[in-house]
């Protein structure tokens, strides 16, 4: 099945899709996004993904590019166009073409690109099974990262340097010490006596949808939360680390900085978090 996009209004072959050279995204990361897992057919937690796409959009004064009911509309078109049971559903909204000024054009129609790819579930099943290695890298991005933005630079990078570290995310870590988050996930661990901390959201790290679900999970099991920083040397003898994210939801983190956390296994916790998820968070239809 060819893929299609939709961009601005249209539906289009994925291979032919485009913007503009002077879309704002393009020149200035002028944009926002969202990223939302697609399960059996259903978008999870779209709800959720919509609002943080329209606080996101508000944080930066960019307009709705269409109505939020039309968009879902849009987004679930997307999925079913693209025969995708499995898999992603991308949002871009940018700012819009005009010509290059970094002030806000005066009438400009924000770009709207809707795409979607299969994901094996398998992959990240298997992944689960074996838990990822993580290094820590000191912050290097500017402090409005609870915005959503498409400015990803920091993140490229710091994953870029895990990859050739052979691991699989990194964990930028505070002035003080303290993880904040990883390249493209929240950080979480599991303390001796069971209990799961993760940062607080207020600031410093973006508000992730699968955290704030994890939270869901997590009541449900009788799990308690503390949000709290956590230093890297706590995740090094915590019993359990695990990131979070739309698309590898709750995943075992099994080495930190090249030393195991606990006996370098998956842990109960995180497993049981996952196994979970799907049944507690939203589900949509595509
Ligand atoms: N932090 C960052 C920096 C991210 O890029 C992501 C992934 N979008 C997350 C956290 C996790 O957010 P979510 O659970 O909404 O995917």
């Amino acid at each position: 099945m060819p893929r299609t996009a939709y961009v601005n209004g249209r539906y289009v072959a994925h291979r032919d899709a485009a913007v503009h050279i002077e879309d704002r995204g393009y020149q200035f990361a002028d944009g926002v996004y969202e990223v939302c897992e697609v399960a059996r057919g259903n978008l999870i937690d779209m709800t959720r993904h919509l609002d943080r796409l329209g606080r996101s959009l508000g944080e930066l004064r960019i307009d709705w590019p269409m109505h939020r009911s039309a968009l879902t509309v849009v987004l679930r078109e997307v999925v079913r166009r693209n025969g995708v049971e499995n898999g992603l559903v991308y949002v871009q909204v940018t700012r819009g073409v005009a010509s290059r000024d970094f002030l806000f054009p005066a009438r400009t129609a924000p770009s709207l690109v809707v795409t979607a790819k299969k994901v094996d579930p398998g992959l990240a099943a298997k992944r689960a099974e074996s838990g990822i290695k993580v290094i820590t890298l000191p912050e290097s991005r500017w402090d409005r990262v609870d915005i959503k933005s498409v400015g990803l630079l920091p993140n490229v990078l710091a994953k870029q340097t895990a990859k050739e570290a052979g691991a699989q995310e990194a964990w930028f870590v505070d002035t003080e010490g303290y993880v904040k988050e990883g390249g493209s996930s929240n950080a979480w661990i599991v303390t001796t006596d069971g209990r799961l901390v993760t940062r607080p959201a207020e600031h410093g790290i973006l508000r992730g949808i699968t955290r704030t679900t994890l939270f869901d999970v997590a009541a449900r099991l009788g799990l308690t939360i503390e949000e709290r920083g956590f230093s890297v040397a706590e995740a090094k003898s915590a019993r359990e680390a695990f990131i979070s994210s739309a698309t590898t939801i709750a995943m075992p983190v099994v080495e930190i900085d090249g030393a195991p956390v606990a006996n370098g296994h998956p842990g109960s916790v995180v497993l049981s978090l996952r196994q979970a998820f799907f049944d507690i968070a939203e589900k949509t239809q595509a």
